[in-house]
């Protein structure tokens, strides 16, 4: 069994009652992983430690080039060690070993080095002004980030947070998923490898609610909440956040429409559709769950996807050729396993998939055609390998189904039709809309969701707006 503590202050230690809990290995399903369970003292011991490290330590007033030094010597660490970062991932929450050591862990890596840049390279306002003065921004960093992230790509969104926190000159306090704490501990000891003063970086195991994430949510030390995962956890989070008017961005679920109109190129648009609801067993917040296909291609489409589905490989997500993994957790399979069963019963019907019932955590890629559209499975995020297809007839009934729903984080249109691929993408409601292509990602374009997708945005200088306190300072210009 791994050993995994909390690092606070630079320093491995264990919870200060001496609490621990197990992380499971979901394709064993056994315990491979002994972890420091965090509670509210240890949540205030490691706020206390990035609280003196931002007070009084040398990060926030670093300049840029040298704090992006440091940054991208972690970066280089992260990427020798990739083997090991994935095979934690793997084990923790079952991904593909492929997707981890392909994507994961190199897109890590990336947004390391282009925060630190994109932070080194930022240009401030600057404003001559008609009244003879002359007035400009300066960006300054906002103190302590608690950063809470999710099950699903452990390393990867928990950089998208500590990554322009750290580059703008923040210090923080994560908190990765309880289902996925080996991967971070060990970025941790890399980040202190690679030079980060003690307190800057500090790992805090634990769970939600009553446990180290609720602690550092409220707790008044704190600067900024930045928080991915469930919208009910975000409507908590967003709470703890009002009572100490904590700045908080929150990233949530997705129900994401996936629209392939008739004049789509098809093999392209089954490829992607395939890509969008079934990479990482659909534990995706941005996965393409519910399918809308124009009646004229609709059984071509939809003979094409599900043999596709049929094709994938589920297997020992350590094995590289496996494609789908086990779902993350115990609990998080017996929810999509509910949903799975009550399709039938709602009127809908599975064309292909459904569970394995071997005692594994496992779902086939599983497609539901004829959900009517108050059903569960096609309103409700699942976060599983679960997709309806629907068809339609025109344009707007197809942006009337895809807007139909109290999620915004994504949206996919397939047409060879430019015109229409333009106005679809603006008459989506959505954060993010993808055309003939799903999942690209500049990490200078806004990213997050509207409804319950959502509040505020990542990516460039909207990470900058949230990590930072900009300020005005005008200046008279005197005659002498
Ligand atoms: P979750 O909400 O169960 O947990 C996320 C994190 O919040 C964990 O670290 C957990 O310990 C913590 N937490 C739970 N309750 C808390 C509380 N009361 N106070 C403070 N912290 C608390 O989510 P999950 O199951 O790990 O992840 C899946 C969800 O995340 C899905 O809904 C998915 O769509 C969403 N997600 C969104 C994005 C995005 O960018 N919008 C990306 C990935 C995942």
């Amino acid at each position: 069994m791994e050993t995994i503590r909390h690092l606070i202050d630079g320093d491995e230690v264990d919870s200060r009652d001496g609490a621990t809990f197990e992380s499971v290995d979901p394709w064993t399903r056994q315990p491979w992983a002994r972890v420091a369970l965090g509670g509210a003292a240890d949540a205030a011991r490691a706020v206390t430690a990035a609280r003196r490290a931002f007070d009084s330590g040398p990060w926030p007033r670093m300049g840029f080039a040298e704090r992006g030094a440091i940054l991208h010597r972690f970066a280089d660490l992260i990427e020798a060690h990739t083997g090991e970062l994935a095979m934690a991932d793997t084990r923790d929450m079952g991904k593909p070993i492929t997707d981890a050591t392909t994507k994961d862990v190199p897109r890590t890596a990336q947004n390391y080095r282009f925060f630190a840049d994109h932070a080194r390279l930022a240009i401030a306002e600057a404003l001559p002004m008609d009244t003879g003065h002359h007035a400009y921004t300066r960006y300054e960093p906002a103190g302590v980030a608690a950063a809470i992230a999710p099950c699903n790509f452990p390393l990867m969104l928990e950089s998208w947070k500590v990554a322009p926190a750290l580059a703008w000159g923040n210090t923080v306090v994560l908190k990765p998923a309880e289902d996925t704490p080996v991967s971070a501990s060990i970025m941790a000891r890399l980040a202190v490898e690679a030079g980060l003063p003690p307190g800057v970086l500090n790992v805090l195991h634990g769970f939600g609610p009553d446990s180290a994430g609720a602690a550092l949510t409220a707790d008044p030390r704190v600067d900024r909440i930045t928080f991915t995962g469930e919208s009910g956890t975000g409507r908590t989070i967003a709470a703890a956040a009002a009572a100490n008017l904590t700045p908080v961005s929150l990233e949530l679920g997705g129900k994401g429409a996936n629209l392939v109109f008739d004049d789509a190129e098809l093999a392209g648009a089954v490829d992607w559709s395939i890509r969008a609801i079934f990479t990482n067993a659909g534990q995706v917040c941005l996965a393409g769950s519910r399918l809308y296909v124009q009646r004229g291609v609709y059984e071509e489409f939809l003979a094409r996807f599900v043999a596709a589905a049929e094709a994938l490989v589920l297997g020992d997500p350590k094995d590289p050729a496996t494609q789908l993994g086990p779902l993350a957790s115990l609990t998080h399979y017996r929810k999509v396993r509910g949903y799975v069963d009550a399709v039938e019963a709602h009127g809908g019907k599975i064309a292909t998939g459904g569970l394995v019932e071997d005692g594994s955590w496992r779902v086939r890629p599983t497609v539901v055609t004829d959900a009517p559209p108050d059903a569960p499975v096609r309103r409700e995020e699942i976060f599983g390998p679960v997709v309806t297809v629907t068809p339609f007839d025109d344009e707007a009934e197809a942006v009337a189904g895809a807007n139909d729903s109290p999620y915004g984080l994504n949206a996919m249109v397939f047409t060879e039709n430019l015109s229409r691929a333009h106005r679809v993408a603006a008459a989506l409601r959505a954060g993010t809309i993808w055309a003939n292509c799903f999942f690209v990602r500049d990490l200078r374009a806004p990213f997050g969701g509207v409804g319950d997708s959502g509040v505020g945005r990542e990516g460039g200088n909207f990470s900058r707006e949230f990590f930072t306190e900009p300020k005005a300072v005008v200046m008279a210009l005197r005659a002498r």
